[in-house]
């Protein structure tokens, strides 16, 4: 659904939807929705901006940094944000923005696409690192083998990075 300026001119929009798995598509399945996505948003004019407050629930599975193996991961984010059309940017000389300004997101076209504002916000609470546990083995770099599960005979490599020596193994 598109939240449009000229709507929210006439009042503001409350919306809550549930999205089911496989509908959205986050990075091109790098992460697959496994539970139905619940989100619900307010919409209103702030000036010249469109303000969207609200909350995305659900659950998402993805692959071990390490192993490979499938991890889920929670979740839960409140978000407000504020969007600003890039045609307003276009018409003014400087595009300075300022200091107090930056968390301000730009839309192109007519409006904002409820949709590209949840995947956002899902992908933004994805940890930058997922792994199954913290003591996760993960695969031997020689032969494939998943360390969780088996221990292979490949001799241990060379240390090849500065952090090498902490790991302790
Ligand atoms: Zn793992
Ligand atoms: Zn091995």
């Amino acid at each position: 659904m598109l939240i449009t300026p000229q709507e929210l001119e006439l009042h503001r929009i409350v919306v809550s939807k549930t999205y089911a798995p496989n509908v959205l598509d986050y990075r091109g399945g790098e992460f697959r929705q496994i539970d139905p996505l619940q989100v619900s948003v307010v919409a209103e004019l702030a000036g010249a901006e469109i303000r969207i407050r609200g909350a995305v629930k659900t659950r998402l599975e993805t692959s071990c940094d390490r192993c490979l193996g499938p991890v889920g991961i929670p979740v839960d984010r409140d978000f407000d944000l504020t969007y600003r059309s890039v045609r307003t940017i276009a018409r003014e000389e400087e595009i300075e923005v300022p200091a107090d300004e930056l968390n301000v997101g730009f839309y192109t076209g007519e409006g904002i696409e409820l949709a590209d504002v949840v995947r956002e916000q899902v992908i933004l609470s994805v940890p930058m690192k997922v792994i199954c546990r913290a003591d996760c083995r993960g695969l031997c770099p020689t032969c494939g083998a998943d360390r969780n599960r088996e221990a292979c005979r490949c001799p241990a490599l060379e240390p090849d990075s500065p952090f090498a020596t902490l790991k302790g193994e």
